[in-house]
């Protein structure tokens, strides 16, 4: 056998996982179906603008291990997110906030926020909410509900608020102060340069393999290492033996704009159930570029099908339960270590994957000592 370790798919799962193990003197061999590396997190420079090309990436943890980990391959911005959301000609500051319950009634003070917010929810007379739309209302009121929830939400999800079920909504974040900060983690921002060269450091030396799917080769790639690890679908890997995990999906509209500066942010949010993109990313504000053009991304929710990418995990109680038969498969394997959004069917943000990986690595070569 060539390798120690066979990894498939150089995402950011992978890439820690295949960077950990070179560095303690394993052979790696790295496979990904794309024609590039990084997975989701992939940016690519265009017109001299770091392009997100899977959707807006920010990098939030409040895992100080974690935050150091990723600066070792890049430094980072003080980019903050705070998205804006556009309802009609209406703009209004994200997360729910006092910016945005002064613009909403004029009121200033916290205590005329809550009253306004509590009012809202006393006249709805909602005791037991029985959708998501009764279960918004009565977490935030009538207002927030109908401009920045209702639209933005069944855009999400295909289906009218009053035809999904309430548990999508457990809790509605609602600021009492005049914070933008969409996160409330301790660390944040973008890394300067991009995503790319944070995999680009983390493969180098490493044997790697782009346009190369797994299942077209599948016994002979086991055959060439010792170990596998897996970053693509679980289901997939067992051939949907208990039937097909579900996901959602997304579809991406880029353009190349001829002006310096199209939204004067880099995330706003389409509220309005007739626009048919929930957002647009407006790529150059990630790390305050002042380019002559401006790159931008409309992102359109897409239903899932066998094919597709797989972007989000259903994370519902029917896929969970399914996921369980698979897992238990999986806790059998002892050459197959399942990672990643995919391989654990998880939707993990970035920090996660890291922790994640992490956690992997000291399970399989012990604890750190450098
Ligand atoms: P992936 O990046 O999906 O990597 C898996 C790789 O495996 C892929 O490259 C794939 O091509 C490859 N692969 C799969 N199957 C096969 C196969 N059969 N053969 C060969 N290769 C295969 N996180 C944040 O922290 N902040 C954010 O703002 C944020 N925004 C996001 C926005 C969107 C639209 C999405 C979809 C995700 C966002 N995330 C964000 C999450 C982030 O993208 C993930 O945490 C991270 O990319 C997961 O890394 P991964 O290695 O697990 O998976």
């Amino acid at each position: 056998m060539k390798y120690d370790y066979l990894i498939v798919g150089a995402g950011l799962f992978g890439s820690i996982f295949a960077y950990e193990a070179n560095k303690k003197g394993y052979k790696c061999l790295v496979i990904d179906k794309r024609n590039h590396i990084g997975g989701n997190i992939y940016t690519e420079k265009i017109e001299g603008i770091q392009v997100h090309k899977y959707g807006a990436h920010i990098f939030h943890t409040s895992n100080k291990r974690v935050w150091e980990y990723i600066q070792q391959f890049a430094e980072f911005n003080r980019f903050t997110n705070s998205p804006i959301a556009k309802y009609k000609d209406e703009i209004y500051n994200m997360p729910f906030n006092m910016n945005t319950f002064n613009k909403l009634w004029g009121v200033v003070t916290p205590q005329e926020a809550q009253e306004k917010i509590n009012e809202q929810i006393k006249e709805s007379g909602i005791m037991k909410p029985k959708n998501l739309e009764e279960q918004a209302i009565s977490l935030v009121g009538k207002d927030i509900y109908e401009k920045l929830i209702k639209g933005y939400t069944q855009k999400q999800w295909g289906k009218p608020c009053n035809e999904l079920p309430s548990f999508i909504i457990k809790r509605l974040p609602v600021r009492f102060t005049y914070d933008n900060n969409y996160f409330n983690d301790l660390y944040q921002g973008i890394p300067i340069g991009g995503y790319t060269q944070i995999i680009e450091k983390m493969l180098d030396g490493i044997d790697v393999q782009l346009n190369c799917n797994f299942f077209d080769r599948k016994e002979d790639y086991i055959s060439m290492a010792k170990k596998v690890v897996f970053t693509g679908m679980i289901d997939q890997y067992y051939d949907y033996c208990f039937g097909e995990l579900e996901y959602r999906s997304l579809k991406f509209e880029t353009e190349i704009l001829e002006l310096n500066n199209y939204q004067g942010n880099a995330v706003v949010n389409y509220n309005e159930y007739e626009i048919p993109f929930t957002r647009i990313i407006e790529h150059k504000h990630f790390e305050f570029g002042i380019q002559p053009k401006t790159i931008i991304t409309k992102e359109y929710p897409a239903t899932w099908k066998k094919g597709d990418e797989p972007y989000y995990p259903m994370n519902d109680e029917k896929n969970n339960k399914l996921y369980a038969k698979y897992k238990e498969l999986a806790d059998k394997e002892e050459n197959i270590i399942f990672g990643g959004r995919l391989g654990m069917y998880k939707y993990f943000d970035m920090h996660n994957v890291i922790e994640e990986a992490l956690q992997t690595c000291i399970k399989e070569f012990g604890e750190n000592d450098d």
